[in-house]
């Protein structure tokens, strides 16, 4: 009986990517990886709380029967914290309302500490431009999205207007007005929401420079 010959004595002629997958799914070269290549990818189990990072450098955490994505979670639940977090620093609420929770979102304070920075502004003598700088954001919000609905009425304006009906019929419908003058109407109000939205922009870097001046530059929002 001939000896068995080992296996870099029968690999030998065989064709180099060949006898690399085989070396790859049965752990040849490998000692660590003797039993199929497997161990390592297969269920570990992993202790509740217990962080982990996988072979694609992704770190893990074990939570009571799932796991999470650690950067994931934190970075959504960061963010989650920051939308209902007061901002203040020395804020001395401990459970906050409703509406504290809505002002939050909205300003980045709950009520105590708003009616605090603004009792500030008011001594101080920002309050006018403060109260003024809100209203302008407000315009320049409302103005910007009435732009924007003009904008796209305009492009759908047309004198034609094909209706598929729910019998597949195509029925045509025909706007009884002078579509050329609608679009110039139109336009003509967009071209006037530039110019509003260029002096309330104006307006808004006035207030700005106005809250440096007087020392409250955190006043100043996008
Ligand atoms: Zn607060």
């Amino acid at each position: 009986m001939a000896k068995r010959k080992s296996w870099d004595e029968k690999s030998k002629g065989m064709h180099k990517s060949r006898k690399l997958i085989i070396d790859t799914v049965f752990g040849r070269e490998d000692n660590t990886q003797r039993v199929h290549g497997y161990e390592g990818k297969g269920y570990v189990k992993r202790e509740v709380g217990e962080v982990w990072t996988d072979s694609d450098g992704k770190k893990w955490k074990q939570e009571n029967g799932f796991k999470v994505a650690v950067t994931e979670m934190d970075d959504v639940r960061q963010f989650l914290d920051k939308l209902t977090t007061c901002h203040d620093e020395k804020c001395e609420t401990t459970k906050y309302t409703y509406s504290d929770k809505k002002l939050i979102r909205k300003t980045g304070y709950c009520i105590n500490c708003l009616h605090k920075k603004e009792r500030v502004l008011r001594d101080d003598g920002t309050w006018p431009f403060y109260e003024d700088y809100k209203i302008t954001r407000n315009k320049l919000d409302y103005v910007r999205d009435l732009k924007a609905q003009m904008e796209e009425a305009l492009r759908g304006v047309k004198q034609q207007l094909e209706m598929v009906s729910e019998d597949g019929r195509i029925e045509t419908w025909t706007w009884d007005v002078d579509v050329e003058q609608v679009k110039k109407d139109l336009q003509r109000d967009i071209d006037g929401a530039y110019d509003a939205i260029e002096a309330l922009l104006e307006r808004k870097a006035a207030l700005e420079d106005k809250f440096r001046e007087l020392n409250h530059p955190e006043l100043i929002r996008n």
